[in-house]
């Protein structure tokens, strides 16, 4: 079996290097978070919550949006601009004939809602039907969940870090971590405490013996954040017995935990691992989807999904900077899905993780014609990347930053996904948009890279 281990150590973790405290956790709200939930008001949160966050105030105008269409109400308050002088009048789309075909119309009263102001959490037929997917997929073990839609999951996935993080909290998070996590959670000045990943995902006797260890209970991280299928960038997957586990030893240290699940219906195997918000018997899962790769990413459409009290301060943020998600790109969306039905959008999926296993595995032909004693893998089973090892480089950037763009092989090198910094073999392939052909190529050029590094 191809394997490398995803050398991710938990090296970076210095508890003598703990911050001293900010002014939320020593605030005796806090002082309770190292005992269970077991006491606690499930609806109350204020532990896990920032100060900026807490200090956040309904806007005067959002709160006008739902009383404007009470029966009889005489709206002079507020700022809609008059749809009449908006000029669309319809929207007809057509769909590629491999997802059948034909057209499918938005109405114009659905149009006018779609082109004016609306809610901040979406538009709530679109969020309903959400909602409902969401009850019918992972069949979660509360009802009073809601969902805020976003800007693409990146949007609602930085308000919650916002949200939950800051100035020297520590974070516990997969070494090596999506990119565009880190970017945001770099410059908030949270310390990451790495965790680290194999073939079978986030390794939770790492998380327990982290948590057991910590010194000192008033600064134990409060929020985890993971990328469960197709990590980004290692392309694996956490199994079902360590998400289980996982889930019972961030109940037991009171840990919310973040689940940023943009590649779940690019799982190439129909046997799927629980989210872990189908195991979210005492609330404290967030989760993540994304329809950026299964509709298309430009249309920006991203929800979480969670306890409502942590949901509803997410869309508190999203008032202020959204106002609200494009209504265009929603009812686009939610034409589709409502003409498919949840049946339908289940297929679809279906057909999306199966173009993707296809590419996954000519990437493979390729990997194995090119890169034997170049380069080790683990095998994704969901998502677009796999995560090579190269074998005999002790630190990828300069290769695959300089000498790899000079020869036209694009890669991202591996540090770039580490939360602390460090050298690694590691590099990023993708293995989404790239022709067989391409595909061969580029892992011939990067062999020859390698094969020169080494010295011959
Ligand atoms: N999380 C992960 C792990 C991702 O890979 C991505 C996209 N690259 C995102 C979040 C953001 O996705 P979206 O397009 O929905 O904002």
């Amino acid at each position: 079996m191809r394997v490398s281990s995803v050398s991710a150590k938990l090296s970076a973790f210095r508890p003598n290097a703990l911050r001293t405290l900010s002014p939320f956790v020593s605030s005796p709200l806090c002082s309770r978070m190292s005992h269970g939930l077991s006491s606690r008001d499930p609806s109350d949160y204020t532990r896990f919550i920032q100060p900026r966050s807490a200090a956040r105030q309904p806007s005067a105008i959002r709160a006008l949006l739902p009383l404007m269409s009470l029966p009889g109400m005489i709206s002079l308050g507020g700022g809609n601009p008059n749809a009449e002088m908006f000029p669309f009048k319809e929207l007809t789309f057509t769909l590629k004939e491999d997802v059948g075909g034909g057209q499918v119309n938005v109405p114009a009263a659905q149009l006018e809602k779609a082109l004016q102001y609306s809610p901040t959490n979406g538009i709530p037929e679109f969020v309903s039907w959400l909602k409902s997917l969401q009850s019918s997929v992972h069949a979660p073990p509360y009802e009073t969940y809601d969902v805020c839609v976003g800007n693409g999951s990146q949007d609602v996935l930085t308000k919650t870090f916002e949200m939950l993080l800051g100035e020297g909290d520590h974070l516990l998070i997969e070494a090596p971590a999506y990119v565009g996590s880190l970017a945001f959670l770099k410059p908030l000045g949270c310390k990451f405490v790495e965790l680290p990943v194999d073939a079978a995902g986030l390794n939770p006797d790492a998380l327990e013996q982290t948590l057991r260890d910590w010194p000192d209970p008033a600064t134990r991280p409060k929020v985890l954040y993971t990328v469960p299928v197709g990590g980004n960038p290692t392309g694996t997957s956490t199994s079902a017995d360590r998400k289980r586990r996982i889930y019972e030893i961030a109940s037991k240290y009171d840990i919310l935990i973040l689940e940023d699940d943009p590649y779940y219906y690019l799982q190439f195997s129909s046997s799927r691992a629980p989210t872990y918000f189908h195991l979210d018997k005492d609330q404290r899962v967030l989760r993540f989807d994304s329809l950026s790769k299964i509709f298309s990413a430009g249309m920006r459409i991203g929800w979480v999904t969670g306890p409502a009290p942590l949901v509803s301060r997410i869309a508190l943020h999203a008032q202020t900077t959204l106002l609200h998600p494009s209504g265009v790109s929603q009812m686009l969306a939610f034409a589709l899905l409502d003409k498919w039905g949840k049946d339908g959008f289940l297929e679809h999926t279906k057909r999306v993780a199966g173009f993707y296993e296809t590419k996954r595995d000519a990437f493979l032909k390729a990997a194995d014609k090119r890169l034997k004693g170049v380069a080790e893998w683990v095998v994704p089973d969901a998502g677009m990347f796999v995560w090579l090892k190269l074998l005999g480089i002790s630190d990828s950037s300069d290769l695959i930053r300089n000498k790899a763009r000079d020869k036209k092989v694009l890669l991202v090198p591996g540090f770039e996904f580490f939360p602390n910094p460090r050298k690694t073999p590691y590099v990023r392939a993708s293995f989404s948009t790239a022709s067989e052909a391409d595909m061969d190529e580029a892992l011939k050029r990067l062999a020859e890279l390698v094969t020169e590094a080494r010295g011959g």
